[in-house]
């Protein structure tokens, strides 16, 4: 039965632009100040008032055009959106419909093409509140992202987003942090019967969050198969998704492009964007997740690392900076970096600043040749790493005071491995009847036993050997 429906999904991205002002005035572009204390004449709507286009802000439009492939426009013009609503003092969004800035793009992932029909700029509204309207937002620089109806499933949508988000973070386009709503989108679900027309599209309109987009889809997916599978018509209209409730309601009948009254602002001219302009955004496109998976795994790290690597943009850096350090291999270093730098950062998240990365960096390089020449086991490395961070000691005097060189003696892991079995008979048994994971708790138990300093490829090999030999 499942199979009788399919889903069409469409969304329209809105992602707040990290400019120092806002969209057409001077105003600064920041969050969580008080309450309508951002504001002035021009993007409070006064009359009289005249706009001027943020030239940061079309720069990093064509930034996004560019990172996604899309045509750039070189000659663009803003249009008016005419609607009202209490939180749009103006009674007009300064948008653009007939000639958007970038054009037929497409975002790659896992090897499928996502095509993206435009991308264009325009000014967020104030914000509802408790007291009646906050118009700090008003202004507020966003470039709306469109994709093609292209995606079938809500985790595939979901997929799109998160990707897309890490794009616009390494691009510097957005800090797209979701609790804040510097990106939210409008989601259009239709259903239709398999072989049959596709059906009439619902919008749920400002969903922001991972878990919403998700949820409002399957929601609005299982609400029009019932209405179809009644012998209903679904109608076209705007929704509200409320997260609480885990349901969308209806907010208004959809409007058409017709009902916003589009036209070209008369305050604001054409805009020309020079080549020279766009050769110069394109130079300083920074590397993007796709090619930092070829390139990584090229290095030698596994998909995985490279990814646990890439979806962290502070990993990623320290991972770049240690590669350029070039003291040891690729691999070593992401083990250390997702391992012993990753834990230290987790407990210690704002002990990273610009004046001490590069001694973070260089530490985990010459700990990680350590590890590579055999000196250190990962157990060591991570502890030398944390005391020679938290205590500034040179790192070679810290391994000999804190005797964390690998011991790779085999009397010495010959009698560990003994005393660890007998200790452990249990999970020696589970072993044999086929747990493996009783071994590694066995190496654990090693490493535990010898304060970190052994080595667990020789316990390994000597466990082995004595259970094989059914020496337990
Ligand atoms: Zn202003």
């Amino acid at each position: 039965m499942s199979n009788v429906f399919e889903t069409v999904i469409g969304l329209e991205v809105h992602i707040e632009l990290l400019t120092q002002t806002k969209m057409y005035c001077s105003c600064k572009n920041t969050f969580g100040e008080t309450e309508n204390t951002v504001v002035c004449p021009v993007c409070a709507g006064y009359p009289g008032t005249l706009p001027a286009v943020n030239k940061r802000a079309a720069e990093l439009a064509v930034r996004a055009g560019l990172a996604f492939n899309c045509n750039i426009n070189r000659r663009f013009k803003m249009s008016r959106k005419n609607y009202f609503y209490p939180d749009l003092p103006k009674g007009y969004q300064i948008s653009q419909l007939y000639a958007p800035i970038c054009k037929n793009g497409f975002l790659e992932i896992k090897g499928k093409k996502y095509p993206i029909s435009d991308i264009h700029l325009e000014e967020d509204a104030g914000k509802l509140c408790g007291n009646g309207v906050d118009f700090n937002r008003c202004g507020i620089p966003l470039i709306e992202l469109v994709t093609e109806p292209c995606f079938h499933s809500a985790s595939e949508a979901v997929d799109f987003l998160k990707e897309l988000r890490l794009n616009m973070i390494y691009l510097g386009i957005s800090d797209c942090r979701i609790e804040q709503g510097s990106m939210r989108c409008d989601i259009n679900v239709s259903v239709h019967r398999r072989g049959e027309p596709l059906g009439e599209r619902c919008e749920l309109k400002n969903v922001s969050g991972f878990s919403n987009v998700f949820g409002g889809i399957m929601y609005e997916e299982e609400r029009q198969k019932k209405i179809i599978s009644e012998g209903n018509r679904v109608f076209r209209e705007t929704r509200r998704w409320d997260p609480v409730k885990k349901e969308s309601a209806l907010l208004r009948s959809k409007e058409d492009t017709a009902d916003y009254r589009y036209f070209d602002d008369p305050d604001l001219p054409e805009i020309i964007l020079t080549e020279e302009f766009v050769n110069g955004v394109l130079t300083e496109l920074p590397m993007l997740p796709n090619k930092k998976r070829l390139y990584y795994t090229a290095l030698g790290i596994s998909g995985q690392a490279a990814e646990d690597i890439i979806l962290d943009p502070i990993k990623d850096r320290i991972f770049r900076l240690c590669v350029d350090v070039n003291l040891c291999g690729a691999n070593v270093l992401s083990g250390l970096i997702n391992g012993a730098a990753s834990e230290f950062l987790n407990e210690k998240p704002n002990y990273l600043n610009e004046k001490n990365i590069n001694g973070f960096c260089l530490a985990l390089s010459k700990i990680g040749r350590l590890r590579e020449k055999g000196v250190v086991s990962s157990t060591s490395a991570k502890l030398l790493f944390e005391n020679h961070i938290l205590s500034g000691s040179d790192i070679d005097t810290l391994l000999k005071e804190l005797k964390l060189e690998q011991v790779s003696d085999s009397d010495y892991t010959e009698e560990l491995v003994r005393r660890v079995l007998t200790d452990n008979g249990k999970s020696a048994e589970d072993y044999v009847k086929g747990k493996t994971n009783a071994l590694a708790f066995l190496v654990g138990q090693c490493m535990k036993l010898s304060g970190g300093r052994a080595d667990p490829v020789l316990c390994r090999e000597l466990l082995l050997k004595r259970i094989d030999a059914g020496d337990v």
